[in-house]
């Protein structure tokens, strides 16, 4: 089984629809189950409705998964593995007060040390814990030996037990804390491998840790994804718009051709240009570089036009607000020009909006408007273009500008006979 992850507390990053596109891939190939978790335990985070803004991401890009699972359901198993550590002594109560060890980072600060838990009440004696009225968190009694994990992008890590440290695993309120949660979960659900962002690396072996501890003998594996970066070369954050994925759906980017490049950048792949089915076929976790990339808008609208193109014009018409195939295979023609479904809706709706002329051509274009009304339908440009020419006496720069202003909207674009095929039909409603 695998699992996809997200906190719903604020717009999908890239970064998680990366991660969620690699798990659907080899869940795929190892025909293995992918659910999601919903990791909703930090209430004060959350914000209301972005769990479904994710499934729907999720649907979007054909990413199937067999079930939601959210994390604050699973409570009462987080407990109760937190009383069997209890019960074999893998976990001790922990009375230091929250002030006392906020003194005890400071000072490893000032000695530039990493702080450590001091292991102050790893062995207090039973009659100071039974009947101790004051506060107390659990923490997990760190492990004994070094902790390697099989990793399918960086390769093995090994961290030493001082690393992991005597972690907190249930808050004084007795709600588990992040890394425990996650670990018990991955056991309960059979997780085979988990694929993450590498900010999670340092979570690992606490993770491995609690399951250690809590005996499961199943070794989990991971491949920790390198962060996506911005053109400052700083990772990608919120501020990026381009780092939300419904920002880069909105811009008139397709689903398939964002999953084209996620899965394109820093890997080696056998072509530039995939659905997510090709994919499947030869994506190797093992060839994804370990260093951070670098987005890259260009390259996406690149991919982005080339999955355009892909498209029938039946269904690119649909994307462009129309339901005609004529429209379809128009817009492919201003592909020369536009290369999301945005750009292109707007170079279409030039077309069909009320036209604005420049002064210079005010003249011209009025009488071109005349002999446009009055012209016949022409299957053909030239018999059209001919037509006009004759009866508005116009040529040349006077003649051609105008009409390209009038029947596109725009002073520059795509060959006026090749697009003449597809708007004969819609003259009298261009025209105007
Ligand atoms: N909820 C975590 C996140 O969104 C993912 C944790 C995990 O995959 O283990 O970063």
């Amino acid at each position: 089984m695998l699992r996809f992850a997200p906190s719903p507390t604020g717009d999908m990053h890239i970064g998680n629809l990366r991660v969620a596109l690699f798990n659907y891939i080899v869940s795929k190939q190892k025909q293995e189950d992918l659910i999601v978790r919903i990791e909703d335990t930090d209430k004060e985070r959350n914000i209301e409705g972005k769990d479904k803004e994710i499934l729907g991401i999720l649907d979007l890009f054909g990413i199937e998964y067999s079930q939601v699972i959210y994390q604050s359901e699973n409570f009462r198993f987080h407990s109760a593995m937190a009383i069997q550590l209890i019960h074999d002594k893998k976990s001790f109560s922990c009375f230091c007060s929250a002030e006392w060890l906020e003194n005890k980072r400071e000072e490893s600060k000032a000695n530039k040390k990493a702080y450590r838990y001091d292991d102050a009440c790893a062995n207090l004696p039973a009659e100071l814990v039974i009947d101790n009225m004051n506060p107390f968190t659990i923490r997990i009694a760190k492990p004994t030996n070094d902790i390697t994990i099989k990793d399918h992008i960086k390769g093995d890590i090994t961290f030493k037990p001082d690393e992991v440290d005597s972690f907190i695993i249930l808050r004084q309120d007795k709600t588990p804390t992040y890394n425990f949660a996650c670990a018990v979960d991955d056991m309960l659900s059979d997780i085979s491998i988990v694929i993450r962002g590498e900010d999670h690396v340092s979570n690992t072996p606490k993770q491995d840790h609690i399951r250690a501890s809590l005996k499961y003998d199943k070794k989990i594996e991971y491949a920790h994804l390198p962060i996506i970066l911005n053109d400052d070369g700083k990772k990608m954050s919120k501020r990026d718009d381009a780092s939300s994925v419904k920002w880069l759906l909105e811009e008139g980017f397709l689903p398939s051709a964002i999953s084209n490049y996620l899965i394109l950048i820093g890997n080696k792949a056998p072509k530039d240009i995939f659905s997510l089915d090709e994919a499947i076929e030869w994506f190797k976790l093992e060839n994804i570089s370990k260093s951070p990339v670098r987005f890259d808008i260009t390259m996406l609208r690149y991919i982005n036009s080339e999955h355009l193109k892909l498209l029938d014009p039946k269904e690119l018409s649909r994307y462009v607000g129309f339901a005609d195939e004529e429209i379809g295979k128009l817009a492919k023609i201003y592909l020369e020009e536009a290369s999301t479904t945005k750009e292109l809706r707007s170079k279409i709706d030039s077309i069909f909006a009320p036209k604005i002329i420049p002064q210079e051509f005010k003249e011209q274009s009025s009488i071109l408007l005349a002999a446009i009304k009055s012209a016949p339908y022409f299957d053909e440009y030239d018999d059209f273009k001919n037509y006009i020419m004759k009866e508005s006496g116009l040529k040349g720069k006077n003649f051609f500008k105008p009409l390209r202003l009038l029947l596109t909207g725009a002073e520059h674009g795509p060959d006026l006979a090749e697009i003449y095929k597809y708007l004969k039909n819609y003259i009298g409603e261009i025209a105007k």
